[in-house]
Order: structure tokens, then sequence, then C-alpha cells
């Protein structure tokens, strides 16, 4: 059994309190890992050594945080089967989904913004009056807080930017996937990277999460997570008026139209919806299909998603592995028998796997209106609904139903209709004929309850930096 510290001022320590967590394989349901169970001291700690740091970080050149970046980046490359197979453990996800593409995507996190921190540039305004220009100056000491699903790659979405910018960072991961970004602070402090500089701590959102959003020298917090949670840190941060970024759930629309190539795009539809089962804040879990082509495609659907192969993350061929954890299982397996009660027509799936370990079989649901829960809700599982549309006002309006608004795909050869759809559907992001076409320098995040502001290229750079404007009076001007 793995013990996995904190890393806080360049070295491993354990909880002040003494206190560990287990940490679970979702394959096997057993317990692979025992994790520091943080609380304010650890903050404390961590929040001290990041201040100390602070200084000597944000003085370097641009360049030269970039090569710490980089140095970073290269021994995270050179590591990427191991790093896959411990993301693979950890989160139950198939060892080819993290090793060809969420620890890849955290190099190229660090590699980004390692470029960013040498290309971001700030305005200015030249007047009547005079000459004004921005100074953007990093804010200090930072905290982000970070989820299960996708753990290394959004870990490192968020402590690159904030180190670009010269600030230094205190990170909490999940709980529930803590195995990477420690193995990633034992890589930084094993190339030499400045201690205090980032510093990760462990534990549980109430007792490691909060003290760090209320500690009153943590200068912003960068959050994703759950909707519930980030509303809890909008108001935990509010009364220092901390600044805080919140990327949170969605309940994604897929809406595919009749003159789409839907039939030669099936493979990308279905894993829009279930790839790493489920769990990406991106998957189309509603897909919103033309009326015309509805049988079809539903036929066509359920087919392809029946031939999904689960089973066993680490084995070859598997498509999906299992859900995260005991209590993400139990919540998709309630939501799933809401559907039933909804009066849900299940297409495939709707059961556990009869096996150890948190599986659930892919599932497909029609008959089901846009008002029913299993409609609105979160479910973050192998879980999609399908219903049908008779024109454009109707599919937009289908999309918009709901509370959220993180991201949509619209799948249609018709271009007045994909940029008509694109500018009315209430999302951050929306993408036509693919799905999860990734540009890091393109703003990333919803609207409504999934979320506020923005990550992504100088988005990011903004947020983890304070403007200053300074205004010069230019001799001869008059002043207005
Ligand atoms: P969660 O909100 O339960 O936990 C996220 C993180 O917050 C964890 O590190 C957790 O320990 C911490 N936390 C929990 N309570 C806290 C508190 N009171 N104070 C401070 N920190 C606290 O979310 P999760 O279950 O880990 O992740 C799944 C959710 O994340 C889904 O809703 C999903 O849509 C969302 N998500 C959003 C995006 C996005 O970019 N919008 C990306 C990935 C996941």
């Amino acid at each position: 059994m793995q013990t996995l510290t904190h890393w806080i001022d360049g070295e491993a320590r354990p909880a002040a309190n003494g206190r560990w967590l287990e940490v679970f394989d979702p394959a096997s349901g057993q317990a692979h890992a025992q994790v520091a169970a943080g609380d304010a001291r650890d903050v404390e700690l961590a929040v001290a050594a990041a201040e100390q740091a602070f200084p000597a970080w944000s003085a370097l050149r641009n360049s030269e945080r970039a090569a710490w970046l980089e140095r970073l980046a290269a021994a995270l490359e050179s590591r990427i089967d191991a790093f896959a197979r411990a993301e693979s453990l950890d989160g139950g996800k198939p060892f080819a989904l993290a090793r060809d593409i969420e620890i890849p995507r955290a190099v190229s996190n660090l590699r980004f913004f390692a470029q960013a921190a040498t290309q971001f540039s700030s305005e200015s305004h030249h007047g009547e009056a005079g000459l004004n220009y921005t100074l953007r100056t990093p804010l200090g000491a930072i905290a982000t807080i970070s989820p299960w699903n996708l753990p290394l790659y959004l870990f490192t979405w968020k402590i690159a930017p904030a180190l670009a910018a010269g600030n230094t960072v205190v990170a909490k991961p999940s709980e529930v996937t803590p195995l990477t970004a420690t193995m990633l602070g034992e890589l930084a402090a094993e190339i030499g990277f400045p201690p205090g500089v980032l510093n990760i701590v462990h534990g549980l959102g109430a007792e490691a999460g909060e003290p760090l959003v209320i500690h009153p020298r943590v200068r912003a917090v960068s959050f994703t997570g759950s909707t519930v949670v980030g509303k809890r840190i909008a108001a935990l941060a509010a009364p220092a008026l901390k600044k805080v970024s919140l990327e949170l759930g969605g309940k994604n629309p897929t809406l595919v139209f009749a003159d789409s190539d839907w039939r030669n795009q099936l493979d990308t539809l279905v894993r829009s919806a279930f790839q790493n089962s489920g769990q990406i804040c991106l998957c189309g879990s509603r897909l919103l299909i033309e009326r015309s082509i509805y049988d079809e495609f539903r036929e066509a659907f359920v087919e392809r998603v029946r031939s999904l192969r689960v089973g066993d993350p680490m084995a070859d061929g598997i498509q999906l592995g299992p859900l995260v954890s005991q209590a993400h299982f139990d919540k998709v397996v309630a939501a799933i028998a809401r559907a039933r009660e909804e009066g849900g027509n299940f297409l495939c799936g709707g059961d556990a796997l009869d096996r150890p370990g948190w599986f659930v079989a892919p599932t497909v649901i029609d008959g089901l209106g846009p008002d029913c829960a299993s409609n609105r809700d979160e479910i973050f599982g192998p879980v999609s609904t399908l219903q049908a549309f008779d024109d454009d006002e109707h599919a937009l309006a289908l999309a918009n139903a709901g509370d959220y608004g993180l991201a949509a795909s619209v799948w249609t050869r018709d271009l007045d209709r994909a940029h008509r759809l694109a500018a009315g559907i209430r999302a951050g992001m929306v993408w036509i004929n693919c799905w999860l076409m990734r540009d890091l320098r393109t703003p990333f995040g919803g609207m409504g309850q999934s979320g506020l502001g923005r990550e992504g290229g100088s988005e990011a750079m903004r947020f983890f930096t304070e403007p200053k404007n300074v205004g010069i009076a230019l001799q001869g001007n008059r002043p207005t």
C-alpha cells in the first residue's frame, strides 16, 4: 500500500494531525494507497512556504520561469507510462486514455503556459491627454482546487498559468485521486524546482479545502468541481472579496441534424457521450436528434453503444472503465433509478455490472421530456438521453432548457444554421461538427450554473495577475 504525503516547501510531509484517508482502486473496490488527511495546520504551513517563495519566484525573468515549467514538462514527458498507469489505477480510466491523451495533455499544459509566460503582454492606450499603460503583476500565494475526473490534466491546467504569471501555489487535488499530483510533487523536488513555489496539500474538501479558501493570505482561488461546492467556495471567498474562478458542472446538448454526416461520425458521437465513462464535464449527455432521422439514428447509436468494451482499465482494447468511487457509483445508480421512476424507456444498459468494482453498463434512455430531472441534472456517468426535435427553434429551445451552460456540439452541413445556433445556444463553448476540439489559447468555461470566469490562454494569465493602470501626462497635452 502506497503512502501519499503532502509536498510543502519542497519536502514530503505527512498531515500534522497524523491522519490518513484510504484511496481506492475503482476497478476492484479495494484500497491501494493512503493519503495525508490534511487540515488547517498543513494549509498554514503551505501558505507560509508559498508566501516566502513568492518574492524570488515573481522576480525571476519570464524566460526563467518558463524554463522551470519546461523542465517539469520534460521530466513528466519522460515518465508518461508510469503516470498513465497511476492515473488508471487511481481513477479507473482506461490506461490508453491516460497514456495517449490525458498525461500528454498535462505535459502540453506545462509547455503551453511556459510559452505564455514569455508571450504575455498588456495594453497601452494613447489618448488626447497622454499615455496610459497597464501593468500586470502576479497576485501572491494562490489556491488551486481540482476534481477527480481528469486528475493531472486539470491539476496542471491550473498550476501552470498561476506559476507562469509569477505566483506561488498551494494546490489541493481531489482526495479521491491524489496519486499523480503527489508524483508530480516528487518530480518537481527531484528536478530541484524552487522550494515553496508549488505546494500540494491533500485532504477532504471541508477539512483542507475550506481553510485554504478562507486563508487571509491566499489571494485567489481557482476551482474546478461541482456546482454545489463552487457556490460554497464563492460564498466563503466573498467576505474577503477574493478573486475566484469557478469551472463547474454541465448537462451538455449534442444537436444532430438530418443533413449532417452523422453516420460517419457515430464513433465521435458515442465518444462525446461516454468517454471516461461519461465523467468529463464536456460530455454531451443529452442527444437532440432531428425527428426525420430519429428512429434510424437511435438504432445505430444504441448498437454502437452496446458494442463498447467495458472492463479492467489496464486491459488492451477496453473503452470504458468503472466509475471513480463507491459514492459516485451510488449517485449514478440513483440517477438511473430516478429515470425509471420518470418513465424513461431504457434502450440499453441501466444496470451495474455483476463484478467487483464500480462498473455501470453504458446506458441510453429515451421517452423523457426536457423538464425531467434526468434531462436537467448532471449525472456524470455513462448515461445519455435521446430527444427528438422538429426544427431549428425547437432544437434551440431543448438545448437551452436547464440551468447549466458549459458546452454544446452541433452537427449539420448548413453553415447558416450552424452559426445561428452557435450564437443562440447558452454555453461557454460550442463545437460544430466536432467534439472536444481543444486549442489551449481559447476561453474555456461556462455560464449559468456552469461557472464564473474563463480559463485558457490569456484569460488564465489575466486571472492570475492584477492589472494596474499607469497614466502619464504628455508634455503640452491638456488633462481632460
Ligand atoms: P467536488 O466539487 O466534489 O470536488 C472538487 C474539489 O473540491 C475536490 O478537490 C474536493 O476535495 C474539493 N472540495 C470539496 N468540498 C470543498 C469545500 N467545501 N471547500 C473547498 N474545497 C472543497 O467535485 P468532484 O466530484 O471532484 O468533480 C466532479 C464535478 O466537477 C462535476 O460536477 C463536473 O462537472 C465538474 N467538473 C467541471 C469541469 C469544468 O471545467 N467546468 C471540469 C471537470 C469537472
